[in-house]
């Protein structure tokens, strides 16, 4: 193993999807930066996702600001490289199975409405059938959002590291970070397997292992790993055209209860598989088989497209959404350790929020004003005292 002592403007731990999109903005920025993986690309939770860059599932609130700035910068800046990333424009489709739940959606929607965002109502089940013809028969209505679209997260985090390289950038893989250097208070720099690097600032993009690794600056930041099972079907002719989901799925993922949740997220693949979601549980980082969470993923999503029943499923995966207790990633600089900076703690929506988290902590970073404020994600927050 080669010996490095080194310095970068940059040290950034993790190259998963936030790690990349860090890389990205900061060498086009004209940092110097080197990323260092433990494994290998996208070896976190970024291959074990969906690739979702949704609007529709976010409450009004600063996440959902995030992911209205990440889009423009998807289909905006970035969009020259969209075939890269297989970048599709599809669409959600929530749907509601009982006329309060579309009461409940419709509130929803008028919010989203207020900031901006393209929703057009979709009032009954002759309506909802006109845009899924497989869907339950049974349904309520729903609402449709053609902003919603989806990425393949391994090729994003691949593509953004090569054109963070074509610009300086250095990627060290199967090299972990095993200590980070605070000298007179400040992070200046990391330990990793293969030597020293000394750094301006060191970020921490190691998505549900990142409180670990502040704790290695003697920080605490409570991001908790919140496992999901998706099941793959076999290849079938075109049947879910949009991502469709439940009504419930946007409770399910404001919802902190540490106990089995599922709410249905079926969509379609250009390939013909049928990817099937979502599941939520807090189990450590377990990666054992649940034939429970499996099975009520299954049912749920048959619910929603009964001709599911006949469809062979191929295989299942799951993975660790990072998940902070307040729902909201960490992102910027932590007050208590300067010079420490964290890009993590996304749980379900990484992906879509990557590019707008990275863009901005870069112009932290650099000292700039950033097109939004950074402030509700401050790392620090859990340990702020309330004045009395
Ligand atoms: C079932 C499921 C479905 C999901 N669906 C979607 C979706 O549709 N849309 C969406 O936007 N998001 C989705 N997510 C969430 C998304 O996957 C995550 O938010 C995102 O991948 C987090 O990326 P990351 O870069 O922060 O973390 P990771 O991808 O986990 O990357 C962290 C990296 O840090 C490395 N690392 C850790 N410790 C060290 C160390 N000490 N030294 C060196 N390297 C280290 C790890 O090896 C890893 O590669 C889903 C998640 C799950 C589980």
């Amino acid at each position: 193993m080669s010996t490095v002592h080194d310095r970068a403007d940059v040290v950034i731990v993790g190259a998963g999807i936030l790690g990349a999109a860090v890389a990205y903005f900061a060498a086009s920025a004209g940092l110097s930066v080197t990323v260092v993986e433990r494994g290998s690309i996208a070896a976190g939770t970024t291959s074990r996702c969906e690739g979702n860059l949704l609007v529709s599932d976010k409450e009004v609130g600063p996440e959902l600001e995030l992911a209205l700035y990440s889009q423009t910068l998807w289909r905006g800046e970035l969009a020259e490289h969209a075939a890269d990333w297989e970048f599709e424009a599809k669409g959600g489709l929530v749907v509601s199975s009982s006329s309060r739940g579309k009461a409940a959606l419709d509130a929803l929607v008028t919010h989203q409405r207020g900031l901006g965002i393209h929703v057009d109502d979709v009032a009954d089940a002759a309506a909802l059938r006109e845009i899924e013809p497989y869907l339950n028969p049974s349904m309520a209505g729903g609402a449709y959002y053609p902003e919603d679209a989806q990425v393949q997260p391994v090729l994003a985090a691949h593509h953004l590291l090569r054109l963070a390289r074509e610009r300086g950038a250095r990627l060290l893989t199967h090299t972990t970070v095993g200590a980070i250097h605070v000298v007179r208070g400040r992070a200046t720099g990391v330990e990793t397997t293969a030597g020293r690097i000394d750094a301006g600032a060191v970020v921490i993009c190691a998505g549900p292992w990142s409180g670990e690794v502040a704790a290695l600056a003697g920080v605490r930041v409570p991001v908790l790993p919140r496992r999901g099972f998706v099941l793959v079907t076999e290849p079938v002719p075109a049947t879910v055209h949009h991502k469709v989901y439940s009504a419930e799925y946007v409770e399910n993922v404001a919802s902190s209860d540490a106990g089995l949740q599922v709410s249905s997220v079926v969509e379609g693949t250009p390939s013909g598989t049928i990817l099937m979601g979502a599941s939520r549980e807090r189990v450590g980082f377990d990666p054992s088989f649940s034939s429970e969470a499996v099975g009520r993923v299954a049912r749920a999503g048959i619910e929603l497209f009964p001709v599911l029943a006949d469809v062979q499923i191929m295989r299942t995966y799951s993975g660790f959404r990072p998940y902070c207790p307040d729902h909201l990633p960490v992102v910027g600089e932590d007050a208590r350790v300067p010079g420490l900076w964290l890009a993590a703690g996304h749980e379900g929506a990484g992906i879509g929020l990557s590019v707008g988290t990275a863009k901005l902590l870069v112009q932290s970073l650099r000292g700039e004003e950033t097109d939004l404020s950074l402030e509700p994600f401050r790392p620090h927050r859990f340990e702020e005292r309330v004045p009395a």
